[in-house]
């Protein structure tokens, strides 16, 4: 019987689950994940970093009138000359959030402070360095100014009755901004996603426990817990899994029971005796994966069911910087996916290499990259060093991934490369 997983894998064009282009776990996740349906009204403090779950229609207008973009003297623009110098009358002065409401006589001007209404009979603001002043009469050259200018128009920002921010919009420090400025104190946002996570081995070690010989402290869940954090995802931390059957068992389905994705480390690549991978099959409906990539290669994805609840599941390979690679490279989209965030493209920066950098065409290549400003202006990057996917210090000295494409071949020193930032993901 085909799974919903088999169907999937079907419908690819070139699916093959011992080599397996990045590219296509991507689309391969794509399908596999559905965005979340529930929703919840949060105040704006509340909303930063959470997924907008419907248009926020703005119900005013912003500006809400006419109003001055400079501090100077607002006019009649048909009354300026733009051959000789126009002198005016100064009849009053406009400040910001007090509307000037007298009509002005022919040859009258207003002083205008930056963000007064402007007066409805007058359409143009001469700012004050361009002016002038002698008491109540001011000066204006011919040519500075045209009739119109340095005038905000309403609704110039957004119209009432138009979107303001879009369904799918993760909401960040301008939004906020945005949501408040059009008076707005709650928007609807998708509930928080909840990923449940455990790291199995029985040679990883909790904190606490002593160092023992063939033992590794655990980095992997810390990681994981500050990438999720970093999303915003509400998390359950199960701790360190024991290479059993029957805690295995407990764990996935205590996790299936509780959120809505499952992350777990270790146990996943080819060579493993464990029962990882067993009580996976056993439970779910998996796929067990080679990803043509380095670091990374073993994951296995699927659904893992508990009653009348499904998570999906994302089981990482063990090498600490590999859970990372593999975390940004597929998990986080996957889980924005979860959140109802529209697809935002990867943005790649473009640096030069400063060294040679072997690549064999066929697998995608993830190095710990250094960024740096060169004299000229231009982006420099270099490796770290040692690429072991072990390695964990690469991960902290790096401050982005060189991104070595699937058909891409040998750098040599001078050649542009591409490289994720780790930006606001990993800082
Ligand atoms: P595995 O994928 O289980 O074969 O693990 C690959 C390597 O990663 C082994 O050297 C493990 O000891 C190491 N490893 C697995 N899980 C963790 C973890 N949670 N923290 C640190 N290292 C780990
Ligand atoms: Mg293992």
């Amino acid at each position: 019987m085909m799974t919903p997983l088999d169907q999937i894998a079907a419908a690819l064009q070139g699916y093959d689950p011992k080599s397996l282009p990045a590219e296509t776990v991507n689309a391969f996740l794509d399908q596999l994940v559905l965005p979340l349906q529930a929703t919840e009204a949060v105040g704006v403090f509340e909303a930063l970093g959470r997924v907008l779950a419907q248009d926020l229609i703005s119900p005013i207008s912003v500006p809400p009138h006419d109003n001055s973009a400079m501090d100077g003297f607002a006019l009649k623009g048909y009354e300026l000359s733009t051959t000789a110098p126009t002198t005016l009358r100064q009849a009053g002065t406009a400040y910001a959030g007090a509307a000037w409401s007298t009509p002005l006589a022919a040859g009258e001007c207003l002083k205008i402070m930056t963000g007064a209404v402007m007066p409805a009979d007058l359409d143009t603001v001469v700012p004050v360095e361009f002016v002038q002043v002698q008491g109540d009469q001011i000066t204006v050259p011919p040519g500075l100014v045209k009739p119109g200018d340095n005038r905000r128009l309403l609704g110039e920002d957004l119209m009432a009755g138009q979107p303001a921010l879009r369904r799918g919009e993760r909401l960040g420090p301008a939004a906020l901004g945005m949501i408040a400025s059009l008076g707005v104190p709650e928007v609807t946002v998708f509930r928080r996603l909840k990923v449940a996570y455990f790291s199995t081995g029985d040679e990883i070690l909790s904190l606490g426990e002593p160092l023992r010989e063939g033992a590794v402290y655990d980095s992997n869940r810390y990681t994981v817990f500050g990438l999720l954090t970093r999303l915003g995802i509400e998390m359950l931390d199960m701790g360190v899994i024991k290479d059993e059957p029957a805690a295995l068992e407990a764990a996935f389905r205590h996790a299936a029971q509780h959120a809505d994705a499952i992350i777990t480390s270790g146990g996943v690549s080819m060579g493993e005796a464990d029962h990882t991978k067993a009580m996976m099959k056993q439970l779910g409906d998996v796929a067990f994966w080679r990803i043509a990539m380095r670091p990374g290669r073993p994951m296995a994805v699927g659904r893992i069911t508990q009653g009348d609840r499904t998570a999906l599941l994302f089981g990482l390979p063990g090498n600490p910087v590999a859970v990372m690679v593999t975390f940004l490279a597929f998990v986080r989209p996957a889980l924005l996916k979860m959140m109802g965030a529209k697809p935002v493209p990867t943005l790649y920066t473009k640096a030069r290499s400063t060294e040679a950098l072997r690549k064999k065409p066929g697998r995608t290549e993830y190095q710990r990259g250094v960024v740096t400003r060169s004299p000229d202006g231009r982006l420099s990057v270099c490796t770290t060093g040692n690429q072991g996917s072990g390695v964990l210090r690469s991960m902290v000295e790096a401050n982005g991934l060189i991104v070595l494409h699937h058909h891409q071949a040998d750098v040599a020193p001078g050649d542009e490369v591409d490289v994720m930032l780790f930006d606001g993901a990993l800082s």
